[in-house]
């Protein structure tokens, strides 16, 4: 990696007669300022390469490797020419401007297509090269990181290209024995025919009438009692708005901006303020959008999306003591929403589903055991209430793998996904089986939250169960006429609700 870097410094006074204290303080932090941070035995760090003197300024050509960045030697430079030169001639440096700046740096292979992004003046590559023009950043951006943020940036673009299409790494880890299906339909075509569900108000929404919401409420329980309640999981109620700070600290508002949904505020309560809108619907029965553009504020926040970053968000900053080491809690409040647009399906892909996230944070090891436990009170309630088939995958992103993480770090961290066969979809082997629930391990979000603990070093995790998946893999396999169903759900389900009859 290379910086390249032309500034000038602008003096709060004529600079001529002192030319030869200025050389000599560059020639000084040449040997010793501009290489503090370059490990021992290492030849490295930041140069001045090039000065040139006019009445009142200087300009400065620095070239440097990643121990010093070109504008940290700009900022180090900056301070001790004002302190010295204050000292001794009364003059200190009024404007630092950056003229030029431009770092070369390694990719891993060069891009098809050409890459863009915000700030940059000019990106071009040559082999695995890449040459990075900067353009105009202020002192507090280039402070901030922006320049390392943006070669990242720049590397993850390069590795989209190359990794576009291949989606995640899918490991099998376990597979149920074949199960005999009680039908081959699609259950949301079925429940809406009987009328146990209608097309909801808005896109990827359904209604639940009470025989299908009973189901829903059904899983909940059985996850509960069967899951939750014997692990030691605690039930906490969060907030289902969640500001942009949250998620940019997850990742989510720079990984899934397009499958939110986001919230307005009212600018103002003031109901004279809204007086000629309410007076446009009384008349037009229509919403007059103009108006309302005008009196709502430009979202801060979005729907939850899953419940684990408000958790997270919860314990901020905070040390969690030992003895609450595995801190175990759910929330199954908040329902979720996403942008699902063209891949909405039935009650399984929706904008708006009904989730119970366990959110776990302990030590490596204690995480690890937890894992361990989840899985075979999941297992059990596959297995033996809803009498599933079934399978697990080890799934990961295929950036992670190339994140240089070793194979082990691999293990532990992750996701896997917990996926059913569904017989309308077809073929056994053939078709697409649907994830009905996750399970993860992270290091990351500890770290991003600044969550501690008085002595360890604390991993955290996610598990999202989702009831509408839960319930689409069910039904799928054991159809929706409760005389077939396997006999333990049956008797969690007792008598089917009245319902209503539509004529
Ligand atoms: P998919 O790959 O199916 O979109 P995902 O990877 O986006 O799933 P996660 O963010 O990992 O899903 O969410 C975990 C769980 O939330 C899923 O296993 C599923 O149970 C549920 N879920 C996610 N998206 C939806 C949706 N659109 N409709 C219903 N349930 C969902
Ligand atoms: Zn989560
Ligand atoms: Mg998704």
């Amino acid at each position: 990696m290379r910086f390249e870097l032309v500034c000038s410094m602008t003096f709060s006074g004529p600079i001529s007669q002192h030319l030869e204290d200025i050389s000599k303080i560059l020639a000084e932090a040449d040997e010793d300022l501009l290489k503090r941070g370059v490990p021992k035995g290492v030849e490295g760090g930041a140069s001045v390469v090039d000065v040139s003197y006019g009445e009142d300024e200087i300009e400065l050509k620095i070239v440097s490797d990643r121990y010093v960045r070109a504008h940290d030697a700009v900022l180090r430079l900056k301070k001790k020419l004002s302190q010295e030169m204050g000292r001794k001639h009364h003059v200190g440096i009024r404007v630092v401007e950056i003229v030029s700046y431009e770092v070369t740096f390694n990719i891993a292979s060069e891009p098809e297509e050409p890459i863009k992004i915000p700030f940059a003046e000019g990106i071009s590559f040559d082999g695995d090269m890449c040459r990075l023009k900067i353009g105009k950043l202020t002192q507090e951006q280039l402070g901030k990181n922006y320049v390392d943020r943006m070669i990242k940036r720049i590397k993850e673009k390069v590795d989209a290209q190359f990794y576009k299409g291949k989606g995640e790494q899918w490991n099998l880890l376990w597979r149920s024995e074949e199960k005999e299906m009680n039908w081959e339909k699609d259950p949301t075509l079925e429940m809406e025919k009987r009328g146990w569900i209608a097309k909801g108000p808005t896109k990827g929404k359904w209604f639940y009438r009470p025989k299908a919401a009973k189901i829903l409420r059904i899983m909940e329980r059985i996850a509960i009692e069967e899951v939750m309640d014997p692990l030691g999981f605690e039930e906490v109620i969060e907030s289902m708005m969640v500001p942009f700070d949250t998620w940019i600290d997850t990742g989510h508002m720079a990984g899934v901006p397009n499958e939110m949904y986001y919230v307005s505020e009212p600018i103002t309560r003031d109901p004279k303020e809204w007086e000629e809108f309410v007076d446009h619907i009384k008349i037009s029965k229509e919403v007059p959008m103009e108006l309302l553009r005008k009196l709502v504020s430009e979202p801060k926040s979005g729907i939850c999306y899953a419940q684990c970053p408000v958790v997270y968000w919860s314990l901020k900053n905070q040390t969690i003591a030992d003895e609450s080491l595995p801190l175990l809690l759910y929330d199954r409040t908040v329902p979720s929403a996403r942008y699902e647009s063209g891949g909405r399906h039935g009650i399984e892909r929706v904008d708006e589903f009904h989730r119970i996230e366990p959110v776990y944070i302990g030590t490596k090891e204690q995480l690890l055991d937890l894992k361990e436990k989840m899985i075979e009170r999941y297992r059990y309630v596959f297995e033996e209430i809803l009498e599933l088939e079934w399978r697990m995958a080890k799934v990961d992103p295929f950036y992670l793998q190339q994140a240089g993480s070793s194979e082990d770090e691999q293990d532990e961290e992750g996701t896997i996904d917990f996926e059913a066969y569904l017989p309308y979809r077809g073929d056994r082997e053939e078709s697409e089986w649907l994830e009905f629930q996750n399970l993860s391990i992270f290091k990351k979000y500890t770290e991003s939250f600044n969550i501690k603990s008085q002595t360890k070093e604390l991993y955290s995790g996610c598990s999202g169960i989702g009831l509408e998946r839960w319930a689409s893999a069910f039904l799928a396999q054991k159809g929706i006429e409760p005389e077939y169903w396997p006999k333990r759900f049956k008797k969690y389900y007792g008598e089917s609700p009245k319902g209503l009859k539509l004529l």
